[in-house]
């Protein structure tokens, strides 16, 4: 049976913000020297290595937009999670749909909520999918031949068929 993971992280930097926590406030890092805001804790700027960082206050209020779960053992005494993968337009050159497909494939059997955003990409999975949301996506000229690309975000299926990739 799996445990769950510890309920918090602790150490340098992270105390701090769970003080601030218990105090029913939501503050985030915020360098001092070139106002680059750090998010998990550290003890130095990622930007300029600034050691002196003010807790700023947030509103506490925002939107997800994407999450990740490691895929390194983060806790030597609890299997890697893979709760929920996202993984975003990886369909437009054969040899990666396939490698990545596969692979993902396996995930999902395991039981991890495998999601995909995808444009319409030539090696997008033709079953084994189920759609959820469609966005339109700002790109460039230099990257794409529009400038709004409407884009899909799917669950791939569990028991998505082996030979269902790329066709
Ligand atoms: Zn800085």
């Amino acid at each position: 049976m799996r445990q769950r993971r510890p309920n918090r992280v602790t150490g340098p930097g992270h105390d701090g913000f769970w003080e601030y926590c218990a105090a029913g406030e939501l503050r985030i890092q915020r360098c001092d020297a070139c106002g680059h805001r750090s998010w998990p804790p550290v003890e130095s700027c990622e930007r300029c290595d600034h050691r002196q960082l003010t807790w700023q206050l947030t509103s506490g209020l925002g939107r997800v937009v994407s999450w990740c779960t490691f895929e390194r053992q983060y806790y030597p005494e609890l299997d890697v999670p893979w709760d929920t993968i996202l993984v975003g337009d990886m369909c437009y050159e054969r040899p990666l749909a396939e490698r990545l497909l596969g692979w993902l494939i396996v995930i999902a059997r395991d039981g991890a909520n495998v999601l995909l955003g995808d444009p319409g990409r030539s090696y997008f999975p033709k079953s084994g999918v189920t759609k959820l949301a469609t966005y339109n996506v700002q790109t460039t000229r230099e990257l794409e031949d529009r400038e709004i690309r409407e884009t899909s975000v799917y669950r791939l299926a569990p028991d998505i068929l082996p030979g269902a990739g790329p066709t």
